[in-house]
């Protein structure tokens, strides 16, 4: 897609850390890191959300992520857990779907990823939602 910037990260037109790549998909580095090996993992085919996304290319990445990914990063980083993020919509900077693989390790900071709301009455969200 046109001015979609990990479309052409995908086509080599912008440079990146590629660390996986495949027909399917490529895995790169983000640039504004939340931690030491921050991945973003990126279908070829432009597609904005996960409600568009083809079930069987999802699975195949989670598969890569679970099966080539996370070794890599175990094995050559240390990482010592892994927050797995993925935002659609609001909240989505790049208009193109992506999962974070942000590594964690102990003593990161990282006290968490999303602030707590303020809402407590999860029983009223309960009766709209059951
Ligand atoms: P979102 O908010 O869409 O879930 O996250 C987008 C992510 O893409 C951000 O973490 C941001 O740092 C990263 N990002 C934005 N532009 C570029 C870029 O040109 N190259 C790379 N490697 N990462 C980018
Ligand atoms: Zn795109």
């Amino acid at each position: 897609m046109d001015n979609c910037i990990f479309c052409k990260i995908i086509k080599g037109e912008i440079p990146s850390y590629t660390i996986y790549e495949d027909s399917k998909m490529k895995a790169f580095l983000d640039v504004n890191p939340n931690s030491n090996g921050h991945v973003l993992v990126v279908p070829k085919e432009h597609v904005r959300t996960i409600f568009e996304i083809d079930p069987i290319l999802l699975k195949d990445m989670i598969s890569t992520i679970n099966e080539k990914i996370y070794p890599l990063l175990k094995e050559r980083l240390s990482i010592e857990g892994l927050t797995i993020i993925q935002n659609n919509l609001l909240g989505q900077e790049v208009p193109h779907f992506h999962i974070h693989l942000i590594p964690r390790y102990q003593e990161d900071g990282i006290k968490t990823i999303f602030d707590k709301s303020k809402i407590k009455d999860v029983k009223e969200i309960y009766e709209k939602l059951k």
